[in-house]
């Protein structure tokens, strides 16, 4: 355990360019999202998996790309979504956050119980006209295994990924992250492969977390036998741009008739970001001020 580390994530090559690895330390960063949307155990390990793994999607962005992972299932959870940008922030939910099941037999939080069958979406907006998304169906349901599937399948790129997430008995999130490694163009045919065995004789990405590593170290244990080089590391932290002004843009949007309606039955209005959970709260004289500037704009 080790709270105080910051969360980062960092990117680097070994094998003298042949491989090329992304680390993400994420405690913090799930932990807000576990607190802020209540998640139960399982649903906290379920939607910290997806975040580190878009986490490190956004490490690999520019300026303002953005990338966002959803995932719609059949088992409890119904769905997950989370995106990122280039900067480090990152935000998501599951669409039904209270999902707790007994370990699984070997003594995991049950993931892939949580999600069941479905079909992993990603997509990309690079700034180019129209965001650019693809899909494939979960494997496994753990997630891990989905998104290495995901990179060979929709991006040609072979990766081992690997995503954890320790919760403790009240639901706090211990630790958390992840890494993937992926063979670029020209790598020895079985390198991926090398690594893959590698990893198998290290202990669970989330333990690795737990006894003290941030995204550096977990880079350098996960790549250490190939000379491991950090290019760079990012800060990343929960965060959403959801504000009062974007919710008052939305009521604006609504119409007359609608704010109309708030005022009368209710004399204020409720609305909660999906994303974060963040509640903003609009009183009778917000909206009237919001309707004159409707009825302004109208003539
Ligand atoms: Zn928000």
């Amino acid at each position: 355990m080790n709270q105080m580390r910051h969360d980062s994530v960092v990117h680097g090559v070994a094998a003298n360019g042949a491989l090329r690895g992304i680390g993400v330390r994420s405690t913090l960063t799930v932990d807000e999202a576990r607190r802020r949307h209540d998640l139960w155990a399982t649903a906290a390990a379920a939607l910290g998996r997806a975040l580190s793994a878009t986490a490190m999607f956004g490490a690999m962005l520019k300026g303002d790309e953005r990338v966002a992972v959803q995932i719609i299932c059949q088992g409890p959870l119904e769905s997950i979504y989370a995106d990122s940008d280039s900067r480090g922030h990152v935000r998501g939910y599951a669409r039904n956050p209270h999902v707790d099941f007994e370990l699984s037999a070997a003594g995991k939080l049950d993931v892939a119980r949580a999600i069941g069958e479905g079909t992993l979406y990603v997509t990309r907006d690079l700034g180019l006209k129209e965001p650019y998304t693809s899909s494939v169906p979960l494997i496994s349901g753990e997630l891990g295994q989905d998104f290495a599937y995901y990179l060979v399948k929709s991006e040609q790129t072979p990766s081992v990924v690997s995503l954890g997430v320790l919760v403790a008995p009240d639901f706090s999130v211990q630790a958390a992250g992840g890494f993937i490694i992926q063979a670029l163009p020209g790598a020895e045919p079985n390198l991926l492969e090398q690594v893959e065995a590698h990893v198998k004789t290290l202990s669970p990405v989330s333990s690795i977390v737990d006894a003290g590593a941030d995204a550096k170290d977990i880079l350098q244990t996960v790549l250490g036998p190939w000379q491991a080089t950090v290019l760079a590391e990012r800060p990343l932290a929960f965060h959403c741009d959801c504000s009062h002004e974007r919710f008052e843009r939305a009521l604006i949007t609504l119409g007359a008739e609608e704010v109309q309606d708030m005022i009368d039955q209710v004399g204020r209005a409720e609305l909660v970001c999906n994303f974060c959970n963040e509640r903003y709260l609009f009183n009778s004289e917000q909206l009237q001020d919001i309707l004159a500037t409707i009825k302004n704009s109208a003539q």
